[in-house]
C-alpha cells in the first residue's frame, strides 16, 4: 500500500490505485468506448451492454449520491467504477446492484462524517457501521445482499494491495436460512408458491373464458411458464423454432430450446428443457396458438430488419402523399381525428391549393414512426457477434397490441417484455391484471395475483414432493449447481417427517431407530415407526427426529456428539457452513486450552477435552456425509461415527 504517490486527475494516488485505474479505464474503452461516452461521466448509458431487450433492466447507471443528484466524489467513485467493470460487466443487473451498494456505503460514511474516507482505510469497523446503517433502513435480504457486495469489493481491493485483507462476518441473519428454521419462516416461504385458487382460475381462463387476442397471447405465454418452469427472460427470448423432438429408447421426446438466463461468460447458451408427455401436450398447444397470433408480426419484423433505417409503408413510395383518413387507416388509428392529438400532432402536414383535407408525406410518416420503433431490432445478443432478431423470436407482437383503448399498430413490432406479463398476472403501474379485470378473487376477497417466478417454485415443489432427487431437478431446470435448488424446496415439517419414515423403511436412513425397525417382525414395524419418529425439527446443522414430548434434548443441542436422532441433508451448503464454523470454534478453544495448560504447567480438565474431541469427531462424520457417493444430494443421511463416538454423553 506504500510507494510513490502519483497525481492523476487532481488527486494523489498510490501506485496500486493508479494501476487499477489504468486497467479499469482500458476495460471501459473496450466495453463502452465506441458509444462516445467517457469513464468519468456522471452517467453511463448501458444499453449496448444488455444481452436481451425484454427484461426491463435500467438503461443508465448514475454515479450520484443515494438521495440526491450530487455526484459521488471522484476518488471514491472511480475505484467503484473499476470494480464494477472488472467484476460485473457481463450483467447490467449486477452492475446496477453493485452501484447501489457503493452508493449506500458512501451514505453511511457521510453519516459517520468520514468525508475524507480513503479506500486504504476500509476496515471491519467501517463494515460494521455500514451494516448498522443498512439494518436501520432495509429488509434483511437487502442488508445481506448489499453488505456482501461491499465485502467482495473489499476482497477485490485487498487483492490489489489497495486496502488490507478484511475478515468480516455478517451479523444479520440470512432470511433464507432463518426461514428454514422457524414455522413463521416456513409459512412465508410458502408464499413463493401460487395459491390453488389462482392456479385454477388461470386454467379456466386459458381453457374457456379469455377470448381477446391480447389475453390469449399472454395466457398462452403463461401456460408455457406453468409447464416448463422457465425464468421469465428465458420464456420471452424463446426462438420461434424452439420445439425439439428426438427419439429416445424408441419413443419421441419433446423439449423446448431456450437461452439460459444465468451463464458464466458473456455468451448466451442454448439449453433444452425436456418435458413429460402431458407437459409436452400443453406446451405444443400453447406454442401453436402463439405462432398463429404472432405470424403477421413476424412477417412485418422481417420487413423492418431488411430496412433498418426506415419503417417502410407497404404500397406507398416515400415521395407519396396521403390524406388524414388514409393515414389513420395505414397506421391503425381508431379515428382520423386522433391525428390532431399528441403525438401525431407533431407530424408535418400540408394542404395545397384546392385540397379540402390536410395531407401527409409518406417520407415524413416513416421518419415519425421510426421514433416509436423497437430499437434494436433484436431480442437477444448471443455474445458471439450474432443476435436473435425479432423475426426469429416466438413472443412478439405489433405495437399497442395489449392496449385495449387503441388499435394495434401493425407497422411496428416489439417483443413482449417482462413488465407486460408481470402486470397481466398482478396489477401494477395503473394496469389491471386479468384477475382484477374479471373480478377473480381469493377466499379472503382479495384479487388473485401471481408472479412469473411462482410457477418455477411450484414445478420444483411438485418434483421435490414427488421424490425426484435434487440433482435430477437441478439438471432438469438447467441449474449449474444443485444448491440453487434448495431455495425452491418448500416441503413442510410433516412432509419431511413422512420422508424420514419412508427413508427408514427403504433402508436409506440408518442408525439406532432404523436398526431396531428392521429387527421387528414385519407387522409391528409401521406402528413402531409412527411411535418413534413423531416429529422433525430443523437445526442449523441438519434435521432432528427426536420427540421432545417424551424427553428434552439429551445432547444439549450438540447434535454432532453422536446423537441418534440427528440427520444431515447431504450436500446442504447451509448446514456445511454451520458445521465448519463450529469446527473452527471448537478447534480454536481446544488449541487455546492446550496452550494454556502447557504455558502454565497445569492440567486441562480431561472431560472437557474429551467433550471437544468428540464434537470434532462428530463434525467430521457429519461433513463426510457430503462425500458419500451412493446417495444423491438433498437426501437425509445419518452421519456414521466411529464406534466409540456414538454414546458418550
Ligand atoms: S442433539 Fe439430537 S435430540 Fe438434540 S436437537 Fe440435536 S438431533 Fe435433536
Amino acid at each position: 500500500m506504500n510507494g510513490t504517490q502519483t497525481v492523476q486527475g487532481g488527486e494523489i494516488h498510490p501506485p496500486a490505485v493508479v494501476k487499477l485505474l489504468q486497467i479499469g479505464r482500458r476495460k471501459f474503452q473496450r466495453l463502452l468506448g465506441d458509444t462516445g461516452q467517457g469513464f468519468d461521466n456522471l452517467r453511463w448509458d448501458t444499453r449496448s451492454l444488455q444481452k436481451e431487450t425484454v427484461s426491463g433492466l435500467p438503461r443508465y447507471l448514475r454515479f450520484s449520491c443515494l438521495q440526491s443528484q450530487e455526484a459521488l466524489p471522484s476518488a471514491y467513485v472511480e475505484i467503484v467504477k473499476c470494480w464494477m467493470l472488472l467484476q460485473y460487466a457481463t450483467s447490467v443487473r449486477t452492475l446496477w446492484h453493485a452501484l447501489q451498494a457503493a452508493k449506500c456505503l458512501w451514505a453511511s460514511l457521510q453519516q459517520g462524517q468520514k468525508e475524507s474516507f480513503a479506500w486504504s482505510s476500509l476496515s471491519e469497523a467501517v463494515l460494521n457501521e455500514f451494516e448498522v446503517w443498512l439494518a436501520a433502513r432495509y429488509h434483511p435480504t437487502t442488508v445481506h445482499h448489499r453488505l456482501s457486495l461491499i465485502i467482495k469489493l473489499g476482497s477485490f481491493l485487498a487483492a490489489r494491495n489497495i486496502c488490507r485483507p478484511l475478515y468480516y462476518v455478517i451479523q444479520t441473519s440470512s432470511p433464507r436460512a432463518v426461514a428454514k428454521l422457524t414455522l413463521a419462516g416456513q409459512e412465508a416461504d410458502k408464499e413463493k408458491l401460487p395459491t390453488p385458487r389462482a392456479l385454477q382460475a388461470l386454467a379456466d381462463l386459458y381453457q374457456q373464458q379469455a377470448r381477446e387476442p391480447a389475453d390469449r397471447l399472454l395466457l398462452a405465454a403463461t401456460a408455457i411458464l406453468v409447464v416448463t418452469g422457465l425464468r421469465l427472460t428465458e420464456l420471452l427470448t424463446l426462438p420461434e423454432d424452439c420445439e425439439v423432438r428426438e427419439m429416445h429408447q424408441g419413443q419421441e421426446v419433446y423439449g423446448l430450446r431456450y437461452y439460459k438466463e444465468k451463464t458464466r461468460g458473456r455468451e448466451k447458451m442454448l439449453a433444452v428443457r425436456w418435458l413429460t408427455p402431458l407437459q409436452a401436450e400443453l406446451a405444443e398447444e400453447a406454442i401453436g396458438e402463439i405462432r398463429q397470433l404472432t405470424a403477421r408480426a413476424r412477417e412485418r419484423a422481417s420487413v423492418l430488419e431488411a430496412h433498418p433505417e426506415r419503417v417502410p409503408i407497404p404500397g406507398y413510395e416515400p415521395d407519396g402523399r396521403v390524406d388524414s383518413p388514409t393515414l389513420a387507416d395505414i397506421v391503425g388509428l381508431k379515428s382520423w381525428r386522433s391525428i390532431r392529438n399528441h403525438p401525431w400532432i407533431e407530424l408535418p402536414s400540408q394542404r395545397e391549393h384546392g385540397e379540402t383535407r390536410y395531407h401527409y408525406r409518406i417520407r415524413d410518416v416513416e421518419t415519425f414512426l421510426l421514433r416509436f420503433r423497437h430499437t434494436p431490432l433484436w431480442v437477444i445478443d448471443r455474445g458471439d457477434n450474432s443476435q436473435q432478431l425479432l423475426s426469429e423470436t416466438l413472443l412478439i407482437m405489433p405495437r399497442n397490441f395489449l392496449d385495449s383503448r387503441t388499435n394495434p399498430q401493425w407497422l411496428l413490432v416489439e417483443p413482449i417484455k417482462a413488465g407486460h406479463l408481470q402486470r397481466f398476472l398482478a396489477t401494477g403501474q395503473g394496469v389491471k391484471s386479468i384477475f382484477e379485470r374479471l373480478d377473480i378473487r381469493e377466499a379472503d376477497g382479495s384479487p388473485c395475483r401471481l408472479t412469473s417466478h411462482q410457477f418455477r417454485h411450484w414445478l420444483n415443489d411438485l418434483a421435490d414432493k414427488g421424490g425426484m432427487p435434487v440433482d435430477d431437478i437441478s439438471r432438469w431446470m438447467g441449474r449449474e449447481s444443485w444448491q440453487e435448488t434448495e431455495a425452491y424446496r418448500h416441503a413442510t415439517p410433516d412432509e419431511r417427517l413422512a420422508w424420514v419414515r419412508q427413508g427408514i423403511r427403504d433402508g436409506r436412513i440408518q442408525g439406532m431407530v432404523s436398526a431396531a425397525f428392521f429387527e421387528l417382525p414385519l407387522a409391528e414395524r409401521d406402528s413402531f415407526l409412527e411411535g418413534q419418529v413423531q416429529a422433525v425439527h430443523f437445526t442449523p446443522m441438519g434435521l432432528c427426529v427426536h420427540d421432545f414430548a417424551i424427553e428434552p434434548c439429551p445432547y444439549h443441542l450438540n447434535c454432532v456428539r453422536g446423537c441418534p436422532d440427528y440427520l444431515r441433508t447431504k450436500g446442504s451448503p447451509m448446514e456445511r457452513r454451520r458445521l465448519l464454523q463450529v469446527q473452527a470454534d471448537t478447534e480454536k478453544a481446544l488449541t487455546y486450552a492446550r496452550q494454556y495448560a502447557a504455558d502454565h504447567q497445569v492440567e486441562t480438565a480431561v472431560a472437557w477435552v474429551t467433550h471437544h474431541e468428540k464434537t470434532l469427531a462428530g463434525i467430521e462424520a457429519a461433513l463426510a456425509v457430503d462425500e458419500q457417493g451412493d446417495e444423491p444430494n438433498g437426501k437425509l443421511v445419518k452421519p456414521e461415527q466411529g464406534a466409540n463416538h456414538g454414546q458418550e454423553m
